[in-house]
């Protein structure tokens, strides 16, 4: 395939910058516990300081791979699918998603919310990020807010956010990995003094799977 083929299908959403996919067991938030089948698309430039998976960023790294291969992978594995990365909404997920769901899978994201929301969720989990603040529109539709803290501005951080989700929405605070031995008292602390917050943790991380 010449290159202007693929330049143009990775702008339609038929070819997304593929970095990794596997089946594994999700380890945070609401669905924590999980089996679930990743798959984390290249490219991000929101630059958060702390980020876990900076070889994301640059998509030009990741080969652009038909939607297609993606989901015959995909379904081989789950029917519950995890699209994260980097940052998924820097593409146009509807291709994808409407893929995935033509072969009966639930869809679920985690997204920054910094960029305009495309595809099909079942569950949309919206990590935004201070440097690069969520479109109005997620607020509204997100099903779980998940804010890292790293440090004690970010208590505040979270309760500005979460006076813009939706009241359904499921709050959760999770330690950034790093700092995790000076802030889960801390938050531990906040949420039983703030029960509407619940503790997020990243198990897999303990559990020492992907
Ligand atoms: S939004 Fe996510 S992938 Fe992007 S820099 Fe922040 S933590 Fe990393």
């Amino acid at each position: 395939m010449i290159k202007e083929d693929t330049n143009a299908r990775v702008e339609l959403g038929t070819m997304l910058p593929l970095m990794e996919a596997f089946y594994t067991i999700q380890g945070e938030g609401f669905h924590k516990g999980t089996a679930a089948y990743f798959i984390r698309i290249g490219g991000c430039d929101v630059g958060c300081h702390w980020c876990d998976v900076k070889e994301s960023w640059n998509a030009l790294l990741h080969p652009p791979t038909a939607i297609e291969v993606m989901v015959e992978d995909a379904v081989k594995h789950s029917k519950t699918i995890v699209i994260t990365g980097g940052e998924p909404l820097t593409w146009n997920m509807d291709p994808l998603t409407t893929l995935l769901k033509e072969r009966g899978c639930k869809i679920h994201i985690e997204t920054s919310g910094a960029y305009e929301l495309s595809g099909i969720w079942d569950w949309i989990c919206l990590s935004p990020k201070k440097i690069k603040l969520p479109t109005p529109e997620i607020y509204a539709v997100a099903h779980e807010l998940k804010v890292i803290v790293f440090n004690n501005n970010d208590f505040l951080f979270a309760e500005e956010q979460a006076s813009r989700i939706n009241e359904n929405c499921i709050l959760y605070l999770q330690p950034e990995w790093s700092k995790r031995e000076k802030m889960i008292p801390l938050i531990v602390d906040y949420v039983m003094a703030n029960p509407k917050w619940k503790v997020s943790l990243q198990t897999h991380k303990y559990l020492n799977i992907p």
